[in-house]
């Protein structure tokens, strides 16, 4: 395995992907060099055996796939999601203070840590909405160059801010945009020229922070990486990458990556929505299957949920379970909950248990201190819509929902490994829990 240049990909794909819409928008291109076909949810659909496709929905979620004979087994699935804890821009964003300085309003997207957004550089991501002569059409802007930021008080103003703060996100969080000039509209009129359309035809936008801050690698040895958004395009990217390089086998490989995980999944691109169920059942038809071969290729199929998982804290060993202790490097974190907000079971973590050994990758586990509610992902949120066999991974970090979170060096090249021989692979359900792992 070549850490380095695994991470030098990653590196780029992290720095080019400040939001959702970047990271689908980056995925569609290297989905589309490797020569998968694009597909349209509102086009029909003829598909051929041993060709690879894509579709997106919304701009925000992609699902590839690659069908290798019409007889397949099954579906082989890792589901990833391309989201982060952000501070979204609000409608009439500029708040004028006291005719010298423009901020801009902005409120909370996900749960996110919120001191390490102030005092750095900013800036903003998206896309914009435009008026065309028969309709509407998406534009997706990036302000590459340090352009925001969000400043502390002075610790003369607040004595007591070490001892603990209690962000209030309308009056602590908001960016600090420009010196107040002649003009009105300074914003609106930047999104316009950086989309290259005149401010007026802009009807809409979903803008967001992103923190200008790009993936480094550190540590004695390089032994560890930090970047904002490993969770999850860590997981993503290795999904990406596995369902790239894997061989044909049995199954149908489908890669993953929904939107909205932060806020509950529950939209048309999230894991709660239709997405999956929809393109697996347009599979099954345009496959010539009946509904009976869907509901038995079902039986025989795999998902492997992946979002990124909490390591052991060097400052704060206490946090982690006693006996399931995931650290950095040491490879994919099974999870676990007894209340199932963790979709692992003992068959499906047996199964993933394989694949890792197939792999020649370590593997390590997490549950939550019984004393701790710990956080969920979409693993067990996709089961209202396709119910299968499921396990929750995730790699280790430090940090989570940080703009700018640490990670292993190695882990990201495991995942990929261990991607790799689940998108080559099948399992034959041989009635509940007894199946045949073909590598
Ligand atoms: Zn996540």
């Amino acid at each position: 395995m070549n850490f380095d240049n695994v991470n030098r990909e990653l590196f780029s794909f992290l720095d080019h992907s400040p939001n959702a819409f970047f990271a689908v928008r980056n995925m569609c291109d290297l989905l589309e060099q490797a020569g998968m076909i694009r597909l349209y949810e509102g086009a029909p659909w003829s598909l051929a055996a041993g060709r690879g496709y894509y579709v997106t929905r919304n701009d925000s979620a992609v699902i590839a796939f690659r069908i290798p004979k019409a007889d397949y087994t099954g579906f082989q699935m890792m589901a990833s999601h391309c989201d982060s804890p952000v501070f979204k821009i609000k409608a009439n964003a500029e708040i004028t203070i006291e005719n010298q300085y423009v901020k801009l309003n902005v409120e909370k997207y996900g749960g996110m840590l919120c001191a390490p957004w102030l005092d750095r550089p900013l800036s903003v991501a998206g896309r914009v909405i435009v008026r065309t002569p028969d309709g509407i059409e998406t534009k997706l802007v990036n302000i590459d160059r340090d352009l925001l930021i969000i400043p502390n008080l002075a610790i003369h103003m607040n004595r007591q801010v070490n001892d603990g703060y209690k962000f209030n996100a309308q009056a602590d969080m908001l960016p600090l945009f420009c010196e107040k000039g002649e003009e009105s509209d300074s914003f609106l009129k930047l999104i316009a020229s950086e989309a290259g359309v005149s401010a007026q035809d802009i009807l809409d936008t979903d803008l967001f922070l992103y923190n200008r801050m790009p993936a480094v690698s550190l540590g004695l040895n390089k032994e560890f990486i930090a970047s904002g958004r490993l969770d999850d395009l860590q997981c993503a990217f290795a999904s990406l990458k596995g369902f790239l390089q894997a061989s044909p086998g049995n199954s149908v490989a489908v890669h993953c990556v929904f939107d909205n995980e932060e806020v509950g999944s529950a939209t048309k691109q999230g894991a709660a929505g239709t997405f999956l169920r929809d393109t697996l059942r347009r599979i099954n038809r345009a496959m010539g299957r009946t509904e009976d071969d869907y509901l038995m290729s079902i039986a025989s199929s795999f998902l492997v949920s992946a979002d990124n998982a909490h390591a052991v804290h060097p400052n704060h060993t206490d946090k982690t379970d006693p006996t399931n202790r995931p650290y950095l490097n040491k490879g994919i974190v099974i999870k676990y909950s007894a209340n199932q907000k963790y979709t692992t079971d003992a068959v499906s973590g047996a199964v993933m248990r394989a694949i890792c050994r197939q792999a020649g990758v370590p593997c390590q586990t997490f549950t939550n201190r019984s004393d701790m509610p710990g956080g969920s992902t979409l693993g067990n949120i996709s089961q209202s819509q396709v119910a299968l066999n499921t396990v929750d991974i995730g790699l280790p970090q430090l940090a989570m929902h940080s703009p700018y979170e640490t990670a292993g060096a190695k882990d990201t090249a495991y995942l990929i490994e261990a991607a790799k021989v689940l998108f080559s692979s099948s399992i034959e359900g041989k009635g509940d829990g007894s199946y045949k792992l073909v590598f």
